[in-house]
């Protein structure tokens, strides 16, 4: 499980993010932002992949360089969102500096680190505030968004816990922060 601290680290992320690449509109379609933003860092191939992984990414730390790797046999139409959502992962790692805290230590697991890029994935291309506004209908919320319904479950699950979790304090500054960044 995620702590709240690594948690207010994803959402700062993300929050960043979003103002950086000037993300006016939904959906947030990967291949686009990992081209126009990291163009230089990020290297998407296709390969022919044999196996079930739809995208493998590799870290290569004396370029600084991370290679996606796409399963050219998991990219027909129905797979697009889950492949949106894979890139928004592998952007997670990078943003998030797992490749290089990887390399330092081994006391964390990698489902641990799995679970911060699925985290940073959902919060970046259905972020909370964007999500609370619109009617809960799963299938149209997956076109919106450009994710799988799973995704869109996950995520109702998550932030209605969360948000019963916080205070009235808590909550007047997610709004405040909601206001600033995207004009609510
Ligand atoms: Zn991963």
């Amino acid at each position: 499980m995620i702590s709240s601290y690594r948690l207010n680290i994803i959402s700062v992320k993300v929050q960043e993010l979003h103002k950086q690449f000037n993300i006016a509109e939904f959906p947030i379609k990967m291949p686009q932002i990992l081209k126009k933003f990291y163009g230089d860092k990020i290297v998407i191939k296709q390969v022919d992949i044999q196996g079930s992984a739809d995208v493998v990414a590799n870290y290569d730390s004396i370029h600084d360089v991370t290679a996606i790797i796409i399963n050219k046999n998991r990219t027909s139409p129905h797979l697009h969102k889950r492949l949106n959502f894979s890139l928004a992962h592998e952007l997670g790692h990078i943003v998030l500096g797992h490749y290089k805290f990887y390399a330092s230590t081994n006391k964390v697991s990698l489902d641990y680190i799995e679970e911060e890029a699925n985290e940073f994935a959902a919060q970046f291309l259905v972020p909370e505030r964007q999500f609370i506004i619109r009617p809960y209908d799963e299938k149209w919320l997956s076109d919106i968004f450009f994710v799988s319904t799973e995704v869109i479950k996950k995520r109702y699950e998550h932030v209605n816990s969360r948000n019963k979790a916080k205070s009235t304090e808590q909550k007047k500054l997610d709004m405040m922060i909601d206001k600033y960044l995207f004009d609510v």
